[in-house]
């Protein structure tokens, strides 16, 4: 196996080759464990955009008329070398995000699938046919690719975020242009190195990265060439970006922030509920969109419940994420630590009492402690904006009632989760909560067969399943006498 920094990509990857950027700038890809220097990158400008803009326009024509069974056949190709790699591709994750290894390989696995679900989706790509109500007439209906899409993504899940772009695309026959977040742009250009590698052909996939994204994806976005939008990311950033794509009425899919609540019954088991919290809460370090950010438990399991959360968040190792003891690593940035102490201060201040963890530890890098805090008011900051931390905020409650009137009450409605033993309960609570996906006695929800996505302001559109791809498709509806 190759070390992780060894033949690592820096440069923008644009029609099949890697260039440098036209503007002749580059920046600095950080280790958050150190703050050192992992890399320098090639930092693109709208100029290098708009060339990939034409390398993708040019491509996808052809791409498109390839058969589904090839596309299908390079796409599988794609999950073999993605999974060959997983050791090397996870080590580079580690490396520039932060995450722990497991959590790490736990992403290589989960991002290689999208190229293998698919590579199962390229071929079955169905329309309609039917007689008109009027008896002469026929009704036809058939999926064509939408175009040039540009796919925007961020630092978090940097492989399974791109893939759950990049194969619905190319199985639909589109064209790609993706422009990861600064911080990880390591990873996408190992991805696009293995797509590369495999056969996808020159321009139907192309990377570029940049420290100033405002002005490199507007330029794409007011290109006629480019017809479709897939975005995840923040909720400011996403409404930011409908707006720009409202000039050209692009096509949107948006997968956007979450505030998802983790709803424990004085019924459930509690071993099970502390396991799911465990992997709702503490996956990529409380790093996800979908992170358990409000954990209501019932008055009668609560004391219980918070003695064994503290217990296991006490235990878990913090370290940098390449480490193979670290249960926990760094947050990605700075600005990361900053949001998490901030949110604990407040939360603190409002009543809330800390049992484990809370205070920012005296080390280089972006660490912050596992942390439990019970007793969190609900008007706290914290039960209102995403951690995106490892810290675990109780809310404790009443009747049901009481709970899916607080769980609804956010401009979000990603993720959810209930715990109880009682399965009628589970399924009637998870009928009543405002939120794309709702687990019931699961700590974990993504599937690539399953559709991902959010309702409210939580985003538009669904990825994975069949439904990820018909966002990179529009129906033709073809009016036949015969
Ligand atoms: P972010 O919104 O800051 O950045 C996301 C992407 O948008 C990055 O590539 C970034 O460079 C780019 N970007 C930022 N400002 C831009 C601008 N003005 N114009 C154009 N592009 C711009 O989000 P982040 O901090 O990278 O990621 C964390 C957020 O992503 C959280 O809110 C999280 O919930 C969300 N997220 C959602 C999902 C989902 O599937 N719903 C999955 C993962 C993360």
């Amino acid at each position: 196996m190759k070390t992780v920094t060894e033949d690592l990509r820096t440069r923008l990857f644009i029609g099949g080759e890697w260039r440098t950027a036209e503007g002749g700038g580059t920046f600095e890809v950080l280790d958050p464990s150190t703050g050192n220097p992992i890399a320098r990158v090639e930092d693109a400008g709208p100029a290098d955009a708009l060339a990939a803009v034409e390398a993708a326009h040019r491509a996808q024509p052809a791409w498109a008329a390839l058969a589904p069974r090839e596309r299908a056949e390079i796409l599988h190709g794609c999950y073999e070398v993605m999974t060959e790699r997983a050791e090397e591709l996870a080590a580079l994750i580690s490396l520039e995000n932060g995450k722990a290894l497991a959590d790490a390989r736990g992403e290589v696995a989960y991002a290689a699938e999208f190229f293998r679900w698919y590579s199962e989706e390229a071929v079955r790509v169905v329309g309609d046919l039917s007689v008109a109500p009027g008896g002469a007439n026929r009704i036809m209906v058939q999926h064509q690719p939408v175009g040039v899409a540009v796919l925007v993504t961020p630092w978090n899940f940097p492989a399974a975020m791109a893939t759950r772009k990049i194969a619905p695309a190319l199985a639909a026959g589109c064209s790609v242009v993706l422009k990861p977040a600064a911080q990880t742009p390591l990873t996408a250009y190992a991805v696009a190195d293995i797509l590369h590698e495999v056969g996808v052909p020159a321009g139907v996939v192309n990377v570029l990265t940049t420290e100033d994204p405002g002005p490199v994806v507007s330029a794409m976005l007011h290109d006629p060439r480019v017809r479709a939008l897939s975005f995840t990311g923040s909720t400011p950033v996403g409404r930011l970006l409908l707006r720009e794509a409202a000039d050209q009425v692009l096509k949107c899919s948006m997968e956007l922030g979450g505030n998802a609540p983790f709803i424990v019954f004085d019924d459930a088991d509690l071993d099970d509920a502390l396991d799911g919290v465990m992997i709702a809460k503490m996956r990529n370090g409380g790093q996800a969109c979908t992170a358990a950010n409000r954990i209501y438990v019932q008055h009668g399991i609560r004391e219980a419940f918070v003695r064994g959360l503290a217990e296991r968040m006490g235990a878990l190792v913090l370290g940098p994420g390449t480490d193979p003891g670290t249960q926990c690593g760094p947050l990605v940035d700075e600005a990361g630590v900053r949001k998490v102490e901030r949110l604990v201060g407040e939360a603190v201040a409002a009543g809330a009492s800390v049992v484990v963890g809370g205070e920012r530890p005296q080390r280089d890098g972006y660490f912050y402690p596992p942390t439990v805090l019970d007793g969190v008011p609900p008007a706290a900051a914290m039960a209102r904006e995403e951690v995106f931390g490892p810290v675990a905020g109780v809310i404790p409650f009443g009747t049901e009632d009481e709970v899916v009137a607080a769980a609804n009450d956010t401009e979000h409605g990603l993720s959810a989760y209930v715990y109880t033993r009682d399965l009628a309960r589970g399924l009637a609570v998870a009928e009543r909560l405002e939120s794309g996906m709702v687990a019931v006695n699961r700590g974990l929800v993504s599937d690539p067969a399953a559709p991902f996505g959010g309702v409210k302001q939580s985003g538009l559109g669904r990825e994975g399943g069949g439904e990820g791809l018909r966002e990179f498709t529009e129906q033709k509806y073809v009016a036949v006498a015969w």
